[in-house]
């Protein structure tokens, strides 16, 4: 892979962001809130508290290659080996007392300490039933809200819905932040971290030149500040960076994948423990994924609505994870005219049936309204276990050969 200059203020940005939890964690003080991925950070952040998001660390635990170790401390306390490797890996790591953190950054010896759990179910119950293990081990209140899943058409009652549930985080979080709300500053946050994913839009977009400066392996690093640091400046701030780097590339005609055949989008969760592998594969394939679903979830659609806790909602509303089969065929459909793709891999992970969008015909469809051909391959998040990775080479060769003979 040919690494982009701007990873070495990405490495700076996120050393910065977990040393700030760890002293957060240390001193006692900002409050520590654990936050979903896709969670009411905004609100979090205008109260004041460092925020710290175990999907996240899920990943680095799967990046690492450490879940292997980690999951069945999980599976011995109870869990099945069929729910989401993300918990499992986390919640082993819990249990083993490790974390990744410790190795990336010297000096961390464990994960921050949380005074709240805070969710939004809109993506899955596993992320619920996570948070609701800490919330019993450590002894730490659990704050949630329940959202509509498989949706076809987003409603003003959906969204006011959930707006009302998280009007009513409020006053719970004001009691453990110790502060009180201010309407204006959760405005302002929401403002930043629009910009923030508007940023990282463009820079998802910039993919759409052929040959893609990017790749799909280097974008899910690449979005950890759209994940972690949503709501602060630094996040549009590097992303307008990382776009001028980009932007150079394209001006170069120099594409992530020197030679570029064949534009592949990627659907359904990365292999965290087979990033590079797969990497240098494609590469050899001279074949780009161009773009994803996973990376463009973190792009939100909360767009201008004035009013914060609607704009929240509407975020949460817009998202691909929550919405049906039929959005989500007309959503690929755009995604395969915009990227110019000449095909789709799915990936079906096991133990994330949520973000596996291949199990009710949704390939065979796609297939015949694009016209373009569809590859499931099957995986897992971080049960590396579940990948047969040789066979997976053969069938993804298979499919370009097919490509090649059309
Ligand atoms: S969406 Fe999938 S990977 Fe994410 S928490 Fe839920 S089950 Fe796990």
């Amino acid at each position: 892979m040919k690494a982009l200059e701007s990873t070495g203020r990405l490495r700076e940005l996120l050393a910065g962001y977990f040393r700030e939890l760890d002293r957060a964690s240390r001193e006692r003080s900002p409050r520590i809130a654990w936050c979903s991925s896709v969670g009411p950070a905004e609100l979090l952040v205008s109260l004041g508290f460092a925020v710290y998001y175990p999907e996240n660390h899920a990943a680095m635990l799967g990046a690492v290659r450490k879940a292997a170790q980690t999951i069945p401390a999980a599976l011995a306390a109870g869990f099945s080996p069929d729910v989401c490797s993300y918990l499992t890996s986390d919640i082993g790591a819990f249990l083993r007392r490790e974390t990744p953190l410790a190795q990336a950054y010297p000096g961390i010896a464990a994960v921050p300490r949380p005074d709240v759990l805070v969710y939004n179910n809109v993506q899955c119950r596993d992320i619920q039933d996570w948070f609701a293990w800490y919330g019993r081990e450590l002894g730490v209140p659990v704050l949630g809200v329940a959202a509509p899943r498989h949706v076809s058409v987003v409603t003003p009652e959906w969204l006011a819905g959930l707006a009302g549930q998280l009007r009513g985080l409020v006053a719970p979080l004001e009691a453990i932040a110790g502060r009180r709300f201010d309407l204006d500053l959760l405005k302002s946050v929401l403002a930043t971290s629009r910009r923030g994913s508007e940023a990282w839009r463009r820079v998802l977009e910039a993919n759409r030149a052929v040959p893609a400066p990017m790749s799909f392996f280097d974008a899910v690093n690449q979005m950890a500040p759209a994940v972690v640091l949503r709501g602060r400046p630094d996040v549009s701030v590097y992303y307008d960076a990382l776009l001028r780097e980009l932007e150079g590339r394209i001006a170069r005609g120099e594409g992530a994948v020197e030679g570029e055949r064949f534009r592949f989008y990627w659907e359904g969760m990365p292999i965290w423990g087979r990033l590079r592998s797969l990497a240098d594969f494609f590469i050899g394939l001279r074949t780009s994924i161009a773009a994803s679903t996973y990376a463009h979830s973190w792009v939100f659609e909360g767009g201008e609505e004035p009013d914060p806790f609607l704009a929240m909602a509407r975020n949460a509303a817009g998202l691909f994870i929550a919405r049906d089969d039929d959005f989500k065929l007309s959503y690929l459909r755009d995604m395969a005219s915009r990227f110019g793709l000449h095909g789709f891999l799915f990936h079906d992970a096991k133990t994330c049936p949520f973000n596996s969008n291949n199990r009710y015909g949704l390939p065979g469809r796609l297939e015949k309204a694009t016209g373009l051909p569809v590859l499931t391959i099957h995986g897992d998040v971080n049960d590396l276990g579940c990948f047969a990775e040789e066979r997976t080479r053969t069938a993804v060769e298979a499919f370009i050969e097919r490509l090649e003979g059309a």
